[in-house]
């Protein structure tokens, strides 16, 4: 069946090396966390450093852009329809349906994309996604946790961002107890009760994992 499939279709095996290639040569750095833990903080600050050459891998997106947000920045927004679609033609490496009819999903042409300019690829993704990007590059993935200090902090952390309705803070509160019990599959877990602390020590970690050669 291979033997047949390698002749009918050689141009595959040269996108399937390609991609394996591609797929060496950078580091995938995934941060995941429940909502409201500050990774996004801390991406954001690791993406200030130049000398860790890191871009940030843009998600589709099918929820409701916020008035802060940029399309094409932030996220790809595309509609439940134009998800479910890319669903099917298998353009995800991973996707969740995070919150109830709200889709998310890492697209292999944008991870392909980075890893093609040379650049050391980082995730802000939910905590399945995140596992499962690890599990499928295990040699050159570090997967780390962001751990608030508790879910009252996560909370009143929320709250303080006022970019969601009561009810979708209520979601994202149970599913935060839910994704805390997935933090000991991870790498590591960088717990976020001081900032500066933590964006210190994401330094650190990312730095080292970013300068030893891959196995
Ligand atoms: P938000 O709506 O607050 O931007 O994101 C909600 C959650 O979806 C966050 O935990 C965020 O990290 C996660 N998320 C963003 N992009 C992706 C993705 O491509 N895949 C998965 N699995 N989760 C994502």
């Amino acid at each position: 069946m291979f033997v047949v499939r390698t002749i009918l279709f050689p141009q595959k095996i040269i996108y399937l090396w390609l991609k394996f290639y591609y797929m060496k040569k950078g580091k995938l750095i995934i941060f995941s966390a429940p909502s409201g833990s500050g990774k996004t903080t801390l991406v954001h600050y690791l993406l200030s450093r130049p000398e860790l050459n890191l871009a940030f891998s843009i998600s589709a997106a099918s929820r409701q852009r916020r008035p802060n947000e940029i399309d094409g920045k932030d996220y790809y927004f595309i509609t439940p329809e134009a998800f479910k679609e890319k669903i099917t033609r298998g353009e995800f490496i991973e996707w969740e349906e995070v919150y109830k009819d709200n889709f998310y999903g890492t697209l292999r042409t944008e991870v392909e994309r980075l890893l093609k300019a040379g650049k050391n690829v980082i995730f802000d993704i939910d905590v399945k996604g995140g596992l499962n990007i690890k599990k499928q590059f295990p040699d050159n993935s570090l997967a780390i946790f962001v751990q608030p200090p508790s879910v009252k902090e996560l909370e009143k952390r929320l709250r303080t961002r006022q970019t969601e309705t009561e009810e979708k803070i209520k979601m994202r509160l149970e599913k935060a107890h839910e994704e805390m019990k997935y933090a000991k599959d991870f790498d590591v877990i960088l717990v976020n009760d001081d900032l500066e602390k933590a964006k210190d020590e994401a330094y650190n970690i990312v730095s080292k994992f970013i300068n030893t050669p891959s196995s």
